[in-house]
Formats: C-alpha cells, sequence, structure tokens
C-alpha cells in the first residue's frame, strides 16, 4: 500500500492522540474535555478554527496555497462515546467509568487531525479544505445540531464526506455504496390503557397485557403482509413495561421499539400502520392506545458522483481488489445522513478487522485498530488532492 512516508512518520505520535481520547470518553453533547483536545491540536499548528457548533463542535479551515479558488470540500469526523462500561484491560481503558469509545470516534477523529496536520504542512491546492469535528453521532443528532448553528451558513462548503470504521472488513478495506449506506432510525411508544382489576375477576377489567402481547405479534407480520418484499425495513420491540403484582391486572402497559427504514415512502406507511395495527387490536379489547412515533435520524444515502469519486480514490490507495462496492446498507443509523442531505457527499467504511481487532462496534471489547489511522490519513490526504484536480 502507497502510503506517503511523511504520513507513516506520523504514526506513532497519531496512536498516542488516539490512546488519549480513547481514556477521556465523553457523551450527549458534552464532550469538553475531548472538544478541548482537539482545539488544543489544532492551536499548536496553527490551524484556523470556530467553536459553538451542537455545543462542543468545531469547523477548522485550511486554505490551499496555489490561488484563491472557490471550491470547497469537507472531511467529518465524530468525536463521542458511549454510555457503556468498557471490559478491556490495556494501559489506555476508559477513566470515565460507564463511558466508552466503542465506535471508534476516537479513531474518526486522530484520522482527521492527521490529516489537518498533514495538509496544513502541505497546502499545494487552490481553495479550501473544511474539517467538520463532530460531537453527540450516537444518538445525540450532533450532526443536525451543526448545521442549525449554521455549519453551512458559516462556510461555504460544496461536498461532504466521512469515513466511518467496520470490523466487518479486513483492515485496509474499503467498502461504499453509490446510494442507500445506512437506515434511518426511528422510535415509538405505544401505550395500551385498559382497566385495572382483580386477576381472579378478569371479566371485570380490560387486561392490557392481553392487548399488548396482540400488538407485538401483529407488528411483526407490517413488514411481511404490507410492503412490498424487495423493500428492506425492519420493526423491533425493544421495551414491554407492565404489571405489579401476581393478583392484579394493571391499568396500562408501555411498549416502546425502534423501526429501521430506507425510504420515506416506506417510512410514512410504518408509521401509519402501527398505529392502525395498535388503535384496532385495542379497540377490539375494549382498550384504548396511544402511539407516539418519533422521527430521528434520516437515512444515510450517498450521492452517486461522489461516491464513485470517493471510491476510486480508495481503489487507488489500497488495490481495486480491496474496495468492495455495492456494500450492503447497514440497518445501523447514521446523523451524517443531515449533512448529507444537504449536500452531496458519500460515507464509506474503512475496514479494521485483523487477528487482534475482531469485536464489533457498540461491544465492550471493541477498541479501534491504531494500524488503520496512517490508511485513514493518506485517504483524506489523495481524496484533497484528487478533489481540487477534478
Ligand atoms: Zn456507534
Ligand atoms: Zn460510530
Amino acid at each position: 500500500m502507497p502510503i506517503l512516508n511523511s504520513i507513516n512518520q506520523m504514526q506513532e505520535e497519531m496512536k498516542e492522540w488516539r490512546r488519549d481520547l480513547h481514556r477521556i470518553p465523553e457523551i450527549g453533547l458534552q464532550e469538553h474535555k475531548t472538544s478541548e483536545f482537539i482545539q488544543n491540536k489544532l492551536k499548536s499548528w496553527n490551524i484556523d478554527f470556530k467553536t459553538g457548533y451542537a455545543n462542543t463542535g468545531i469547523v477548522a479551515w485550511i486554505k490551499g496555497n496555489r490561488g484563491n479558488g472557490e471550491k470547497t470540500i469537507g472531511l467529518r469526523a465524530d468525536f463521542d462515546a458511549l454510555p457503556m462500561t468498557e471490559k478491556n484491560s490495556f494501559d489506555h481503558k476508559s477513566m470515565n467509568e460507564g463511558m466508552m469509545h466503542a465506535c471508534g470516534h476516537d479513531g474518526h477523529t486522530t484520522m482527521l487531525l492527521g490529516a489537518a496536520k498533514y495538509i496544513k504542512e502541505n497546502p499545494e491546492f487552490d481553495g479550501t479544505v473544511y474539517f467538520i469535528f463532530q460531537p453527540g453521532e450516537e444518538g445525540f443528532g450532533g450532526g443536525e445540531k451543526m448545521i442549525q448553528d449554521g455549519l453551512f451558513n458559516d462556510h461555504k462548503i460544496d461536498e461532504v464526506y466521512a469515513l466511518h470504521n467496520w470490523p466487518e472488513l479486513p483492515l485496509g478495506h474499503f467498502g461504499i455504496s453509490t446510494g442507500a449506506m445506512m437506515a434511518a432510525v426511528d422510535e415509538y411508544d405505544i401505550i395500551v390503557k385498559g382497566k385495572g382489576g382483580h386477576a381472579a375477576l378478569p371479566h371485570l377489567a380490560i387486561d392490557p397485557i392481553v392487548i399488548a402481547s396482540q400488538i407485538v405479534l401483529s407488528l411483526q407480520t407490517i413488514i411481511s403482509r404490507f410492503l412490498n418484499p424487495v423493500d428492506n425495513a425492519l420493526i423491533t420491540v425493544t421495551k414491554i413495561h407492565g404489571g405489579s403484582a401476581y393478583n392484579v391486572i394493571d391499568d396500562e402497559v408501555i411498549l416502546n421499539g425502534t423501526v429501521r427504514t430506507f425510504k420515506q415512502e416506506i417510512r410514512d406507511k410504518i408509521e401509519k400502520r402501527i398505529n392502525e395495527t395498535a388503535k384496532g387490536i385495542a379497540k377490539a379489547n375494549g382498550g384504548e392506545v396511544e402511539v407516539v412515533y418519533f422521527r430521528k435520524y434520516p437515512p444515510t444515502i450517498n450521492s452517486k458522483k461522489e461516491s464513485v469519486f470517493s471510491s476510486i480514490v480508495a481503489k487507488e490507495l489500497v488495490g481495486e481488489k480491496n474496495v468492495q462496492m455495492d456494500v450492503e446498507p447497514s440497518m445501523g443509523g447514521e446523523d451524517f445522513s443531515y449533512l448529507l442531505n444537504e449536500k452531496p457527499g458519500s460515507y464509506l467504511y474503512i475496514g479494521q478487522r485483523d487477528s487482534n481487532h475482531k469485536d464489533y462496534l457498540h461491544t465492550t471489547k471493541y477498541d479501534f485498530n491504531d494500524d488503520l489511522l496512517p490508511i485513514g490519513v493518506n485517504f483524506w490526504v489523495n481524496l484533497v488532492k484528487n478533489f481540487f484536480k477534478k
């Protein structure tokens, strides 16, 4: 793999940054130490930046020295962690109880910092590169909040790109699709209201547990019986809360769950069917139901031209056979989708699996593979170089 020498030379220091970040995981738009870490690095390299996006987010930029070109490109890394307890015992394990970098955002941030450092030292291009350091990806919609706080109003950014490490792919391989990469993520609450009573006198009560049970089973048929079989979607019930004693029928049961889809019309259809199914079953049983449907992240859909471009850059770096085109879309969600809703761009997987890194994302023994750092940085650098040649 033709990694630039000067990037290979940065590997040891990048490994240290990555491990420093891994020790201080923070979540939920409260990533103050992480944000400070990034800002300190940018300051030390004299890179301009602006804060105040989604609380802890940062936008940095480097103008090339080959003219006053208007072209711009935005590279994004997320930097939040997850509310879970790390089970690793290595030196750089989390020092923040109950928080862990289990999605590799410590690595994404390090790769983008490495790219910023390199590009600052090698600004031979005509235009501006933006580095978008985004907090709160894991369920807090940091991407959307950065846009609301002026990401694209303050800065003219033509195209956006992001990388996510991917344990399913071998180290240094890339995976990309020229369409859907990740699903839309929605959540729902179904509040089933019956009428409480003595467990031995069911005829005087309306049992919400029986109603809720029928709803759970019927939700399973929305995908199989109401959608076209070629459309991908998922409905899962993840929580059931109700009841307090062996001999009491309670008043209420609450169901919660998630819906994943790739198309707006399917999303609309499922929301409608969940409502109709729950209400119909409750009514048939003499009860009532309240459905609250929350639309969270939109689907992450790559734009075609930019994805073909980024795949060519990846192929030149790691070889054609190591870039998997048309990867299966993931049912996971990603708030880079908000950026892709505004600008053309692409989101790529970068493989991280080797004999020491087999754990999946969001598991307690996961760790970002540091051997990926120079590959990711070199990808960013080549993407930028080729972008300004386009
Ligand atoms: Zn994640
Ligand atoms: Zn992630």
